[in-house]
């Protein structure tokens, strides 16, 4: 993937994940500065998939950047500290894809709130009527709302392998009692507000996941993209509350578009098939909506 990283000058490339290239400051010394590039790369399974989706990155980051403002105070919340350097403008080749932030100790755990059952949690409830270990009632239904939101966290794996679920003890072993704490109230709070905001605009946010890290003094700063269609759920509440079928109720604004077809069209072996124009084209226009809706 580090081919797909167009130079940037100024910048040096360090990495590229499946969707994002990050580069860091080459103006002199290391000065602490990353940029983060959203490319159009669309990932389902743990692969890249062909071809990628038009206008994709720039949507997903104007939602983070959207979702970091929220979260620092304009929704009326308490300001949960980000990643982002206020001032920077990244490079006009990146065209609405980049974000410049600070380079932090990234904390080896994706913070996954979930306050809907489906997905995986779905699957592991019909077998053992628990999410990720956490026993839940029983008579709930594929896309019911739980009780109450539940952390559900994962161990962020090296590059190439897969995150893996993790009980909260597991937790407290890879970062501490009181860090892991810290994370799930985040976790938690932000869930909250955000599923809040989007209920406003008549959205479910039905799971998300947030990674953190720590800055140069300690303190758990909120990182990597936030409440994205990459990264969460989102289903109309309209349709929720009134479509007859389990999946019609959890027609989506996300990446789901994507795994669905590719899981009905794939047996997950090998190179997974070119993703057909309508899917691309409905994802893209999904993805556009949602960031109206939100932000309109
Ligand atoms: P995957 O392809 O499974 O998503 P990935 O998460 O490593 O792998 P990307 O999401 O494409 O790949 O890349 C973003 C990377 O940048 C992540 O590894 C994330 O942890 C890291 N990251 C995000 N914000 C920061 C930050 N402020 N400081 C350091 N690293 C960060
Ligand atoms: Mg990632």
């Amino acid at each position: 993937m580090t081919d797909a990283a167009t130079p940037l000058p100024g910048w040096t490339h360090v990495y590229s994940g499946k969707v994002r290239d990050l580069y860091r400051s080459s103006d002199g010394a290391d000065d602490g500065r990353l940029l983060v590039v959203a490319s159009d790369r669309v990932s389902a399974f743990d692969h890249v998939l062909e071809p990628a989706i038009p206008g994709k990155g720039a949507l997903l980051t104007s939602l983070s950047l959207w979702w970091f403002e929220q979260l620092a105070g304009a929704d009326g919340g308490r300001a949960i500290a980000n990643h982002l350097l206020p001032g920077q403008t990244p490079p006009a080749a990146t065209d609405g894809r980049g974000m410049v932030v600070r380079s932090l100790d990234m904390l080896p755990v994706e913070c996954v709130v979930r306050g809907y059952l489906t997905g995986s949690g779905w699957v592991e409830y019909q077998a053992d009527g628990t999410v990720c270990g956490i026993p839940l009632p029983t008579g709930l239904g594929n896309g019911d709302r739980l009780p109450e939101p539940i952390f559900t966290p994962a161990y962020k794996a090296p590059l190439g392998e897969h995150d893996e679920n993790i009980s909260f003890e597991r937790t407290v072993e890879l970062v501490g009692p009181e860090r892991a704490a810290e994370l799930r109230d985040a976790s938690l709070e932000i869930y909250r507000r955000a599923a809040a905001l989007a209920e406003a605009k008549g959205l479910i946010l039905a799971d998300t996941k947030f990674e953190f890290g720590l800055d140069a003094d300690g303190v758990l700063t909120l990182a990597d993209e936030v409440l994205t269609s990459d990264s969460s759920r989102y289903w109309d509440a309209e349709t929720w509350r009134t479509a007859e079928t389990p999946a019609a109720r959890m027609a989506s604004f996300d990446k789901q578009i994507v795994r669905d077809w590719l899981a009905a069209h794939w047996d997950k072996q090998g190179t997974p098939p070119v993703v057909p124009d309508e899917i691309v084209a409905q994802t893209a226009a999904k993805y556009r909506e949602l960031l109206e809706r939100l932000t309109s």
